[in-house]
């Protein structure tokens, strides 16, 4: 990877805080990695996550401003959250998103800043998003042909997705993914070629078996390609597949990562068929300040209202710490359990309470 060491500023950063200071839930999952949401708005419209024309958004005056969103992670990384990511919707559709990465880039208890985009627009600023001290990206995807992404996304800008990490590369962050959600008869006979390519970028892919979260209205289990079946169908193509047990930061990532024999590694993350709830750290904060303690939770906790309401930073952690010391959220092996299972949502349940989609929640 090409590195432009003189485009980043230095951050120093104290010893990392260690996992046990953070505050535990009901299962001793620690508070430990944030996914901020800064926009619910996207310029693709996959099939598997946003598949309508027209969506109900959240209301401009609702949308935290970058000062409140800084705020809001202070509070959560003064209770032991260490990893932050950005996303969307697509994150880099947030005006001047580098503003907000330099203001969280200077939280020294943030030790890993990442962000999860589509990448059409990362071409034009992933230097600037590096420079104001971004350490990861991970860019969504899931074709390497253009005409299954203009019938899948509905957008024929492919080429600019691969001019995003093309610049990423440049940009030198710490490591690049690409996710890839493999849905049976779209993209299952790419598995192979986006390894390549991922090799061939020095980045590594990630395989997300399909979940049926908030968007997927269009979801059904003979849809979703398992863990299983993509490894016997890597293992027929590369021989044998070597599983890397996880170490340090690592163990709680919801990817399973795996080695071929030439030393390409990549991830699968089974949230369907090997759900990973015991051992999630994750929460999630809309655009508009909700808190969301699990991709399938029925509803979140309002942080919005207390932020513009005068509370303290004390009386704000006291109500985080509080919520999470009370989780019990187990929501994809309860889904596990459920017999003839379909798309968790219909569309017009989701017109009705867009906090349920997996756009506003972020990935
Ligand atoms: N717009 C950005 C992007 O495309 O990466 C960030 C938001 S997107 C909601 C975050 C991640 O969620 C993406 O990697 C996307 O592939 C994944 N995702 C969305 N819907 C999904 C589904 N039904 N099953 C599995 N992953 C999904």
């Amino acid at each position: 990877m090409a590195v432009k060491s003189g485009l980043t500023r230095p951050v120093i950063r104290p010893p990392s805080r260690r996992m046990s200071d953070a505050v535990r839930d009901t299962l001793r999952r620690p508070l430990a990695s944030l996914r901020l949401s800064v926009t619910d708005r996207c310029n693709l419209r996959c099939r598997y996550c946003m598949p309508e024309d027209e969506y109900v958004w959240l209301p401009r005056t609702s949308i935290l401003t970058f000062e409140e969103i800084d705020r809001l992670t202070r509070v959560f990384t003064g209770l032991g959250v260490q990893k932050v990511r950005l996303t969307g919707g697509e994150p880099l559709l947030r005006h001047d998103l580098p503003t907000l990465v330099a203001k969280i880039a200077r939280n020294p208890r943030v030790n890993d800043l990442a962000m999860t985009t589509n990448g059409l627009l990362l071409g034009k600023q992933a230097a600037a998003l590096r420079a104001a001290g971004l350490q990861r990206v991970t860019v969504s995807l899931d074709t390497l042909r253009p005409e299954r992404m203009l019938a899948f996304a509905k957008s024929a800008r492919h080429a600019d997705v691969l001019e995003g990490i093309a610049a990423a590369q440049q940009a030198g962050f710490d490591r690049l993914k690409l996710n890839a959600v493999v849905i049976r008869g779209f993209n299952d006979d790419e598995l192979a070629d986006l390894i390549e390519f991922a090799r061939a970028h020095t980045a590594e892919v990630r395989f997300i078996e399909y979940m049926d979260v908030g968007g997927a209205t269009r979801w059904s289990p003979d849809q979703v390609v398992s863990q299983r079946e993509m490894l016997d169908v890597l293992a027929r193509r590369y021989g044998a597949i070597e599983p890397i047990h996880p170490t340090g930061d690592d163990d709680r990532a919801p990817a399973e990562r795996f080695r071929l024999a030439d030393g390409t590694t990549f991830g699968i993350i089974a949230s369907v068929t090997a759900p990973f709830c015991r051992t999630c750290d994750r929460s999630r904060i809309t655009a508009d300040g909700t808190w969301f303690l699990c991709l399938y939770a029925r509803a979140g906790i309002d942080l919005r209202g207390p932020l513009r309401h005068g509370v303290s930073d004390d009386e704000l952690a006291s109500l985080i710490r509080g919520t999470w010391q009370g989780r019990t959220d187990r929501g994809a092996e309860e889904r596990l359990g459920v017999a003839d299972r379909g798309a968790l949502y219909r569309i017009d349940s989701l017109r009705a309470a867009p906090h349920r989609e997996m756009h506003t929640r972020g990935g």
